[in-house]
């Protein structure tokens, strides 16, 4: 039996018994296997790993494990200070865009409100989530390590949070998205454009409080759903500021990358 040390850092302990967060640890393996194969036996979906280091020096997925070897693995940069060139994934996504497994559909909402294209089904199968994601470079958000250990699937996350309000905050801390917010131009419903239209276009489609309170709506490229901004649309305003409030207040709670 061959031997490895092991380390994760930052958040991804998270998914590491407690015995072996935050310490190195020995880890027997048989032959040479992927470092990528034995990261994700350690129970750390690779989508999650942005920078991996064999003896100090950085390593790609399929580095062949040795014995003797001391392994260390590290979360995106956005919580540590590393050489970005050494990076897995060195190119950021140029636009960033999500496909959410079905116990997330609270999350995708958000997502919607908060102007990122989000696709979600309530009746994905995981192979579909793995097949679009591959093909249309989109980032995973599922808390299914399984569904992120697929082998399509290059960028995802796993929210720790079970609050989706939570969940929203952590994935655009995560991937460093407060600055990319364009609220209300997504339909909430279908994940389609919004678009401004002119009250007499949907006019006779709204009932009759609606039209003679409100004078400003859109409607949805895609599926044609009328907005305006009533209750709802203050409702997701109280959101958005909700969410940049607790953007100012993560200096003070931000998580060590130790
Ligand atoms: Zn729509």
């Amino acid at each position: 039996m061959n031997h490895a040390q092991f380390r994760f850092y930052g958040e991804l302990n998270d998914f590491l018994p407690h015995e072996r967060r935050q310490v190195a640890f020995a880890h027997p393996f048989d032959g040479s296997p992927s470092v990528k194969n034995q990261i994700e036996a350690l129970g750390v979906p690779h989508p999650e790993v942005a920078l991996i280091l064999a003896n100090g020096e950085a390593v790609p997925f399929s580095y062949q494990l040795q014995t003797g070897d001391r392994i260390s693995v590290y979360p995106r940069f956005t919580t540590l200070d590393v050489v970005p060139a050494a990076q897995i994934h060195p190119e950021p996504l140029p636009e960033p865009r999500f496909v959410v497994d079905i116990h997330l559909g609270r999350l995708a909402g958000y997502l919607r409100i908060l102007g990122f294209d989000t696709l979600y089904r309530n009746d994905y199968e995981d192979e579909e989530i793995a097949r679009i994601a591959g093909a249309e470079a989109r980032i995973v958000l599922t808390r299914d390590r399984g569904l992120l250990k697929r082998k399509g699937v290059v960028y995802g996350y796993c929210p720790r949070e079970s609050d989706p309000r939570r969940q929203v905050v952590e994935v655009l801390r995560h991937f460093a998205l407060f600055a990319s917010l364009a609220p209300f131009r997504r339909c909430i419903g279908c994940n389609g454009p919004l678009q401004a239209v002119e009250k007499r276009a949907v006019e006779e489609r709204l009932p009759s409080p609606i039209r003679e309170i409100y004078h400003e709506f859109s409607v949805c490229g895609e599926c044609d759903q009328v907005y305006w901004k009533g209750p709802h649309f203050q409702e997701m305003q109280e959101f958005v500021a909700q969410v940049l409030e607790q953007e100012r207040g993560s200096g003070v709670r931000g998580r060590g990358s130790g």
